[in-house]
């Protein structure tokens, strides 16, 4: 038995008042519910949590670097279905919450990947560079083989 829509929306938004997340929330997360072809998309584990918090480090300081500007998620989490659905790689970063595919407003994606190249700790991140977004993950954090690039 899966969480509904508000058990997320409620346990997501509680850590995210505790972990002093302000300008990120549940539903950018996972939106949990959303018809995707015939199925609904599924929450993730709330383990997967503390995930999601080490990427919004990452995103807030894209969202604060340069210009300052909102940071628009296209994907966060994705449940393995979905996943599977879309045409995801199996070990997708984006089953573990720890990644998104990002647009920073005012910004081309390539910029946003250069920004992410700046980061102090890139050589733990995944960046992928997109024609219409960003592909960032939290990979060297979670154990896996990093940095990646593509
Ligand atoms: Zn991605």
């Amino acid at each position: 038995m899966s969480a509904t829509r508000a058990d997320w929306v409620e346990a997501c938004n509680s850590e995210f008042l505790a972990q002093r997340v302000h300008n990120f929330s549940a539903l950018e997360v996972a939106d949990v519910g959303r018809r995707a072809g015939d199925r609904e998309l599924q929450a993730p584990t709330l383990d997967l949590l503390e995930n999601a918090i080490m990427l919004i480090d990452v995103l807030q300081y894209i969202r604060d670097e340069g210009v300052r500007s909102p940071v628009l998620i296209n994907s966060w989490y994705r449940d393995e279905e979905y996943n599977k659905k879309i045409g995801g790689v199996p070990w997708s970063m984006h089953l573990t919450c720890g990644a998104a595919d990002i647009v920073k407003v005012g910004y081309t994606p390539s910029q946003v990947a250069d920004m992410l190249e700046a980061h102090p700790l890139a050589d733990k991140l995944g960046i992928g560079r997109y024609n219409t977004f960003t592909h960032v993950d939290i990979r060297g954090w979670l154990g896996r083989e990093a940095p990646a690039r593509w």
